[in-house]
């Protein structure tokens, strides 16, 4: 029987699979990649191969990020964390002494261009983590120029304050827009639709705020103001919870007007679901010393946790939304609450994404979200069982 102390995966195999996973991203990327992107591309490729310790990893990694940089400066200006500029500058921030040797940039043009956007009256933008205001929030709260991290978060409060919507007047929630989302979503969802992830919907700007009002360098009056949104941001999701029979928690999806979308069953992922919500919550009751909120988190977790994994909906060993991403959360969990419950879910989890991850699988995926980069990242940070650099890319 194991105990919640025990490492959530056998060392000395995960180490050997992160080497050849390392390999492989080293070798995939050199060849001809013209996406400078985090999620899929050069950016995210950076990240496996500066953590996996090894020098010459190293110096394809300062090769890719020299090659996702000259991409970007051909191409117009795109401030999305993870397709485009505050992906490539929060690397090159929070990498800079392990590539480089050198502290972050004492200046950065990214600063200027993302005050001047965030100006306008009303942002007409997504909200979201992926390519929205909370991504731009995640490059914020990690800006080390002096001042900088304080102003961008008061920019981003004040779109946020401004874009919610208030079904209740204790409620705050975001709409997507019908003109943001892709043709086949806007066929379904023609007025646009509330997502309820981590990666595209209120889950993640909730997260991100909670991680506003308990920051160090955010002053007092920018902390209230953001505990105060996530106050009604958690009204909201809280609502949104489904019947006791469901198989999951809560849905995807939400139409504008409060209508729910009927699903019959959500995957469990770190995207969209009960695991993302659990952990939103978790945060959110760290916040707020809310022991409800805690405990809302603990049973929804739990919920996730029991789930057969045959009924999950996973069917790829990744990140975004298969066993490497549902492992790392259960992962985050144990280490957020100490409870057992979310170790050995971890740890099961581990097994059945090493089980996906056949030869085959990898050498047809080498990026972050949906690839070996995550992968081997996820299995690094299982290994050395403390919270690896890159989790604030994923509000974690
Ligand atoms: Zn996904």
């Amino acid at each position: 029987m194991p105990s919640s102390t025990d490492p959530l995966v056998c060392h000395d195999n995960a180490a050997s699979r992160v080497a050849e996973l390392a390999d492989f991203v080293a070798y995939a990327f050199a060849q001809n990649c013209d996406d400078p992107s985090l999620s899929r591309g050069l950016v995210g490729a950076t990240w496996l191969l500066a953590e996996s310790g090894e020098a010459r990893h190293r110096h394809t990694a300062r090769r890719l990020l020299a090659l996702a940089a000259a991409l970007h400066g051909a191409r117009a200006p795109n401030v999305a964390l993870f397709a485009g500029l505050t992906g490539l500058q929060w690397t090159f921030d929070a990498l800079s002494t392990v590539l480089y040797e050198e502290e972050p940039d004492a200046e950065a043009e990214l600063d200027r261009l993302l005050a001047e956007v965030l100006r306008v009256e009303r942002w007409r933008g997504h909200h979201d983590l992926v390519s929205g205001l909370v991504g731009i929030g995640v490059y914020a709260l990690a800006n080390p120029r002096a001042g900088r991290c304080g102003e961008l978060c008061a920019a981003l409060l004040d779109q946020l304050e401004r874009s919610a919507i208030r079904p209740e007047p204790a409620q705050a929630t975001w709409i997507t827009d019908g003109s943001l989302l892709v043709s086949h979503a806007r066929e379904l969802f023609p007025r646009g639709r509330i997502d309820l992830g981590l990666a595209h919907g209120v889950t993640g700007v909730a997260a991100w705020l909670a991680d506003v009002a308990m920051h160090p360098e955010i002053d007092l009056a920018l902390q209230l103001r953001a505990a105060r949104l996530l106050d009604a941001a958690i009204a909201w999701i809280l609502s949104r919870r489904e019947a006791q029979e469901h198989p999951h928690g809560y849905p995807y999806f939400v139409e504008p007007d409060g209508q729910a979308v009927p699903t019959p069953r959500v995957r469990l992922a770190w995207c969209y679901g009960d695991l993302g919500v659990a952990w939103a919550l978790t945060r959110a009751a760290s916040a707020r010393g809310r022991a409800d909120w805690a405990e809302a988190a603990r049973c929804t977790g739990a919920r996730a946790a029991s789930r057969d994994a045959c009924d999950s909906g996973v069917a790829d060993p990744w990140l975004c939304h298969g066993g490497a991403g549902v492992a790392h959360v259960f992962g985050c969990l144990a280490r957020a609450t100490g409870d057992p419950i979310f170790a050995d879910a971890a740890r099961r989890w581990w097994q059945r994404a090493l089980d996906l991850a056949q030869e085959h699988t990898i050498r047809a995926a080498p990026a972050l979200l949906e690839g070996a980069t995550g992968l081997g990242l996820a299995l690094l940070a299982a290994m050395r069982g403390a919270p690896p650099r890159w989790n604030a890319l994923l509000l974690l």
